[in-house]
This record gives C-alpha cells, sequence and structure tokens, in this order.
C-alpha cells in the first residue's frame, strides 16, 4: 500500500550529489531506490511530468481554512446583487432549516457602499435562515428566517447593550449574539470535520506537510484522533497556543511528541498585530497614522517567561512579529535566552519588516525567518501610504537574508492567503501580482531565484521543524513525499508558474491526491 514506483519522470532531487533522476521507489513509505525500482511495486509512468520533493508549508491554519471553506466566500465580492445570487444557489442544496452561512462581504466594495435593506434577503422565498458575517467579524447581514430562530424581534436585539440593528437586517457587534447558539461551535467533531476539508483541500495543492501555526488542546486532540481513524492525508507539525500554560506543562512534562503524522516541539507566541490594520509594531509612527506605532502584545516579563520555559524544556519558539520594532523586540528577547552558537532554530513568524541591524541578529543567533512571499504581493497596493518609500527597503528581505546564509522557511498563512504553494513560489521569484504588476517587481532588490523559491517549501521548511534528514530531499532513506506537477517550475517563465497543474500528491508512499 505505501510503496510505489515513478518512472520517466523529471525528478528534481534538491540533492547536490545527483540532482536530477528518471525514476525511484517507495518502499514502505520511504524513497528505497533511485534511477531504479522494485518490479513487484505498482508503477506509474510519469511521461516526462515534473517531481518535486513534497511542498512543505511552514506557516498554515488547518482548522481555520477548514472552518471558512465551510461559508460561502464573500470576500473581494463587488456587489450585494452578486452575494444574494449566491445564497440563492446555496439554498437549492440544502434541506429548509439548515442554515446558509457566508464571510467576508464589505460593503465598501460596492457601488451605493450602502449597507443592504431586508428586502433584499426577505425577497428571495427561501426558508433557510441566513446568517453572513462582514469582513472585520463586528456586523452580520441576516434574513428575517434567522431572526425568527431567536424568538426576538429587531426591536429586543436593537436594544442589546453594546449592540444595535440596521436596516432590520444588519447586526452590529452585541446584536449578533443571540444567534451564537446557532452557528457551528468548535466542539471536537466540528473541529475534526474542518481539519479534514482543510487537509484534503492542501493535497489538491500539491501541500505534504503543513506547519500549523496555533493549537490548541481541540485541535491537537481532533488532529490525533484523525489520525488513529487513518484519515489524515499529510504530516503536520504543531505549534502549541502560547497563551494556555496547562496545555503547554502537559507537553513538556513528556519532551516531544512525535508520531509519523503529527510532530509537536514547538509553540507560538504573538508580538504585534498586521500592517493592514495598522497594528504591527514600528519604530516611527505610521504614514498615514502619525500618533501610532502599533502595539506591543505582551509585556517584557511576560515574555521572557515563556520564552525561558521554552528553553528550559527545549522547545522550538515561534512568535508572529510583523514590524521593525516587534521584530526588535523578539529578535533581543530570543538572544538574551538562547545566546550564540545555538541550534534552537527558534523562528520569528513572518518577520515582515526587518531593519539592517536586525538582519544580523537573526544570523549570529540562528533565528529563522519564516516567511509568506504572498503577504509581501497582498500588502505592496498601500505599503508606500502606510509607511513612505523610505522604509519599504525594509520589506520581505527574502535575497538579504539568503545573502547572510539564512534558511527561509516558506508558508502561505492559509487562510489569510490562498494556501497555493505555486502563487507562493511566484510571488516569490517576481514580487508581482498576478497581472504581472509592477513590471519589475516590487522592491525588485528582493526578488529570489526559482532554486531559493523552491527551497523555502521544501527544504527549508524541513530544516525549520528539524526534520531535515527525513524530508524536502529526495534521497535514499527520506520520506516518501513527493509532488508531482505538469511543469518544470525551475525553468518555467514565471507567468507560466500559475498555470501549472497538480498531477499527484504522494505521502508516506501513499496517493492522497491524484487529478
Ligand atoms: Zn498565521
Amino acid at each position: 500500500m505505501n510503496s510505489i514506483n515513478l518512472i520517466n519522470g523529471n525528478i528534481i532531487t534538491l540533492n547536490e550529489k545527483l540532482p536530477r533522476i528518471n525514476s525511484l521507489s517507495i518502499d514502505n513509505g520511504k524513497i528505497s531506490l533511485i534511477n531504479n525500482i522494485n518490479k513487484k511495486f505498482d508503477t506509474i509512468d510519469l511521461k516526462g511530468s515534473t517531481v518535486i520533493p513534497g511542498f512543505i508549508d511552514s506557516h498554515f491554519h488547518l482548522k481555520n481554512f477548514g472552518k471558512r471553506l465551510n461559508l460561502l466566500d464573500l470576500k473581494n465580492i463587488k456587489s450585494s446583487e452578486e452575494i444574494i445570487n449566491l445564497v440563492k444557489k446555496c439554498a437549492k442544496n440544502k434541506n429548509s432549516d439548515e442554515w446558509i452561512l457566508g464571510f467576508g462581504w464589505d460593503q465598501n466594495l460596492w457601488s451605493d457602499k450602502l449597507f443592504p435593506l431586508a428586502n433584499n434577503l426577505n425577497n428571495l422565498n427561501i426558508n433557510q435562515p441566513v446568517y453572513l458575517t462582514r469582513i472585520d467579524g463586528h456586523a452580520a447581514w441576516v434574513n428575517s428566517s434567522a431572526i425568527q430562530k431567536t424568538h426576538k424581534t429587531v426591536h429586543q436585539l436593537d436594544e442589546i447593550d453594546g449592540g444595535q440593528v440596521i436596516n432590520d437586517c444588519i447586526l452590529i457587534d452585541n446584536a449578533m449574539n443571540p444567534f451564537k447558539s446557532f452557528l457551528p461551535d468548535e466542539s471536537i467533531d466540528n473541529v475534526k470535520d474542518w481539519i479534514l476539508l482543510a487537509a484534503n483541500k492542501a493535497v489538491q495543492m500539491g501541500i505534504t506537510t503543513v506547519h500549523d501555526a496555533w493549537q490548541d488542546r481541540t485541535i491537537v486532540n481532533a488532529i490525533k484522533e484523525l489520525i488513529s481513524e487513518d484519515k489524515f492525508p499529510i504530516r503536520c507539525y504543531g505549534m502549541l497556543a502560547g497563551n494556555d500554560r496547562s496545555l503547554l506543562n502537559d507537553f513538556f512534562k513528556n519532551g516531544h511528541y512525535k508520531d509519523e503524522y503529527l510532530t509537536i516541539r514547538s509553540v507560538k507566541a504573538f508580538i504585534d498585530g498586521a500592517l493592514g490594520s495598522r497594528g504591527a509594531a514600528l519604530h516611527e509612527p505610521y504614514c498615514d497614522d502619525a500618533n501610532n506605532c502599533g502595539l506591543i502584545l505582551i509585556s517584557k516579563d511576560e515574555f521572557r517567561e515563556l520564552a525561558e520555559l521554552c528553553y528550559k524544556n527545549n522547545y522550538q519558539l515561534n512568535t508572529h512579529a510583523i514590524g521593525d520594532r516587534g521584530n526588535t523586540y523578539v529578535l533581543d528577547h530570543y538572544a538574551a535566552v538562547v545566546g550564540k552558537n545555538n541550534d534552537r532554530r527558534w523562528r520569528i513568524e513572518h518577520a515582515q519588516m526587518v531593519n539592517d541591524d536586525d538582519m544580523m541578529k537573526f544570523k549570529q543567533f540562528n533565528i529563522l525567518p519564516s516567511m509568506q512571499p504572498s503577504h509581501c504581493t497582498s500588502d505592496m497596493h498601500w505599503l508606500p501610504e502606510r509607511l513612505g518609500e523610505q522604509r519599504l527597503k525594509l520589506i520581505s528581505r527574502w535575497q538579504s537574508f539568503i545573502n547572510l546564509g539564512i534558511k527561509i522557511p516558506g508558508g502561505s498563512d492559509c487562510p489569510i492567503e490562498t494556501g497555493n504553494p505555486l502563487f507562493e513560489f511566484f510571488a516569490a521569484v517576481t514580487r508581482q501580482n498576478h497581472s504581472l504588476l509592477p513590471e519589475n517587481g516590487f522592491q525588485p532588490q528582493e526578488k529570489i531565484h526559482s532554486q531559493n523559491a523552491l527551497n523555502m517549501f521544501t527544504k527549508w521548511g524541513a530544516y525549520g521543524s528539524f526534520n531535515e534528514y527525513n524530508q524536502g530531499q529526495i534521497e535514499l532513506g527520506y520520506n516518501g513525499d513527493l509532488t508531482v506537477m505538469s511543469d518544470d517550475i525551475l525553468s518555467a517563465r514565471p507567468k507560466n508558474i500559475l498555470g501549472v497543474d497538480i498531477l499527484y500528491t504522494i505521502v508516506n508512499g501513499k496517493i492522497v491526491y491524484k487529478k
């Protein structure tokens, strides 16, 4: 079952001794023969298609992605009519009392920029209750069937402290509370469903391993159950929720958790917010908000204590830091705890804005920047206004890190971005949007070579999870985790990368996706 041969392939090994091979054999989940096959196993004729060591996404959120996949996706929709049509279509596939849930609408994108009226949904003549959350999570657009479910009148909802109802259909803040009991809760069964949905979507995109960047107790248990039921298709490197001390203590007591599909030996923390909401901590104020430098979310004492606890228990600490001040803060704390010449590989998640002095600290203290190429190309349109021209060179400094010999684990932060590793690869080599703009790329000095972009999503992700001797290369004894693609992304013209097809995804010698 976990044994297979691949022949007639353009197989990129990422192994210097033998960079390209044409056939291999996987025996019991491990690569067992190179340029040779075992006649006893089934054989796939690749007919010249390209194989790489399976994609590793080093910053992913399985539960959030799956939860989002279960909702109507209303992000970036430019009119209320389009949303109403989606609801109408969705209603045809649901029972009459099943909720229709959606996320991501923003009336600022519509031509009139006005909140919709109650009749817009009510005139659809559907029985199902409809509940559509606004992009910021602070408002929901509902129909009258949804309101009836709460046994409250619009007037009563409007009277709730800290709440308001606009146009008899838009619930603001606390007015949403009576609906919460009808929405899917984070029970282990729901979390399992979401994670399975997400993992199956990930393998369609060619992903064989994710680093799951926030695991609470329910998520850990859900994944363990899915593994024991033989349903979990990918490998997962979990980062424990840094705010749950009892969860951390339970793991610290038992050392590293290691299973074929799930490894836990790291902790996730947050130091600041994001540039989009001006929450990232900056040394100098935002250009479009002169009194605001963003926020540091954890006190020095609290962060120092968490870092020392992780160090003592030999757990890796992976901290979200985006602004230049956020990065300085984390680097200085890390440096004080891990010292020079360490092999703890502590990570900064995002490391999106880093000044020159701090670049050297990554090198000196062996700290890894875990970065998401699409964040750069998603944010580049409004960054000049927010940060000013002078600071743009501090953004997403991939080539500068590589020049220092630093390995960058690459990720997507899905569902913030789509999760498609080919989109991440494209952003890394072009620093352009999908319309190939700007012409030379944003801050083009930080574009990277395709070989390094591939390293980010294979080898360097493996290194960032202490697993470089098992994954990230095609080599005897390594995991039989492979992604098979229609084209060679190392030599493809950048504009063709976006159209490459994933043909097979193989994890532990098993075909988990076939086009
Ligand atoms: Zn994240």
